[in-house]
């Protein structure tokens, strides 16, 4: 972890994995850490997408339309550059751009090309304008300002790269106007436009993209935040729910089973009541500990429930090894050892666990499998707690998801849920 109010990224701080941990490092660099950068970078093109492509193609026929009126206006860039008079460098480059667009990765190869694009472009706008210099002509120039702004706000450009391009136009600007014969003045006031233009437009875009890469963090951490319980940072009962639906479906399309272990601390309300809020949500921390370590494969999920239940679900398991997995958190939250004197097992803090396991199917429900796993973890407490209960041989026969339609057919137990 980095320490509170550092602002950058130090060189020796690990990477942030998470958007709370690049805020707290901050971004001076313009650059997240690279599993950060990679998502950020998709979706920022993703986002900007369609308002790119009408801009290039708007940029594109707008350079198309004013250079037909330059052949008649400006006669100078037409004697120095008669084929760019016409169509320009930009638009072709720009069109190269929208063509870019559509290609697959194109998050990645769109600001690369275009920033060699753009770096060419200025060298070439530049030699023009130098060329129309010597002949008297200054109305060019301010074509290498209007180039600045477009790659600076225009394209879609991350600061950086858009400053790449726009280091090389300049410096091979500079280059070039050192060996013309204009005058020595002259040529200081147009580099020095040049330079002030690159100046104020990449502060703006720095402000920009440091403003969009804030707002990004910030939507990413309350999204996690909406899908994680506060107290334990595990999964909440929403996620679970999209969750399941989810492995629901895959198991269903995959033909693979689904165990889910559904647990429930004993005598939770005595413990409060003995020891404390405070120390009860401790207690809640440290069991959610215990299932977070069970639920280590992709597809497994260890959730908060709600209050003091919790969810486990494991993808692709089978009833045994589902049990095993039961008994080893019972064994867990019991080493934990959190002094209990109300509790049934050697005074600490116990659980109850339901366990469930179904071949998804046509026909079943994911609400069902939640039902099966509730009625175990019901017999688990009748049973005594500190103990876990599989939906046995009784409830084989049943339809998951119809289970309480069919107790309530067949008169037995029906709750009426
Ligand atoms: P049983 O063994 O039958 O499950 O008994 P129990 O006392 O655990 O069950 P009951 O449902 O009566 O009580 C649940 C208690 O869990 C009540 C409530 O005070 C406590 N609880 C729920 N959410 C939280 C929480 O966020 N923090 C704390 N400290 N306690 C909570
Ligand atoms: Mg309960
Ligand atoms: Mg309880």
């Amino acid at each position: 972890m980095t320490p509170a109010g550092s602002v950058s990224q130090d060189a020796g701080s690990p990477p942030a994995s998470t958007p709370s941990e690049q805020l707290e490092q901050g971004f001076r660099w313009l650059r997240f850490s690279p599993g950060l950068e990679a998502a950020y970078r998709t979706e920022q093109f993703r986002d900007l997408l369609g308002y790119l492509r009408v801009s290039l193609a708007l940029l594109a026929a707008l350079i198309l339309a004013v250079n037909q009126i330059d052949r008649a206006v400006l006669p100078a860039i037409s004697s120095v550059a008669p084929r760019l008079a016409g169509i320009g460098v930009m638009p072709p480059l720009l069109l190269l751009g929208l063509a870019l667009t559509f290609a697959p990765n194109a998050a990645v190869w769109y600001p690369r090309v275009m920033a060699v694009a753009m770096a060419v472009a200025l060298v070439v706008i530049g030699w023009v304008v130098l060329l129309t210099l010597e002949l008297g002509e200054s109305r060019v120039f301010v074509r290498l300002i209007i180039a600045t702004i477009a790659i600076y706000f225009v394209l879609g450009l991350p600061v950086r790269a858009a400053v790449t391009a726009n280091v090389a136009g300049a410096a091979s600007f500079v280059a070039v106007a050192s060996s013309t014969g204009l005058p020595a003045v002259e040529m200081q006031h147009y580099v020095s436009m040049l330079l002030m233009a690159g100046v104020i437009c990449a502060v703006g875009a720095y402000a920009l993209e440091h403003a969009s890469r804030t707002a990004w963090l910030e939507a990413r951490m309350l999204a996690e935040h909406a899908l994680h319980d506060g107290l334990t940072g595990l999964c909440n009962r929403r996620r679970f729910d999209d969750h399941l639906e989810r492995a629901w479906q895959q198991g269903t399309r995959d033909r693979r089973a689904i165990a889910l272990l559904f647990g429930d601390l004993d005598f939770f309300k005595k413990y409060n009541d003995r020891y404390g809020h405070q120390a009860g949500d401790e207690a809640l921390k440290a069991v959610a500990g215990v299932l977070a370590r069970h639920a280590r494969r992709p597809f497994d999920m260890a959730a908060r429930f709600g209050g003091e239940e919790f969810a486990v679900l494991l993808y692709d398991a089978s009833g045994k090894h589902a049990a095993q997995v039961a008994e080893n958190i019972l064994r867990e939250v019991r080493g934990l050892g959190i002094v209990h004197e109300d509790s049934v097992a050697g005074g600490v803090l116990t659980i109850s666990i339901g366990i469930a396991c179904v071949q998804p199917e046509q026909g079943r429900s994911a609400a069902g499998l939640l039902q099966l796993a509730d009625q175990a973890l019901y017999a688990a407490k009748d049973g005594g707690r500190d103990q876990a209960r599989v939906a046995g041989p009784e409830y084989e026969q049943m339809q998951t998801g119809y289970f309480h339609r069919r107790m309530f057919e067949g008169g037995a137990g029906a709750d009426g849920q």
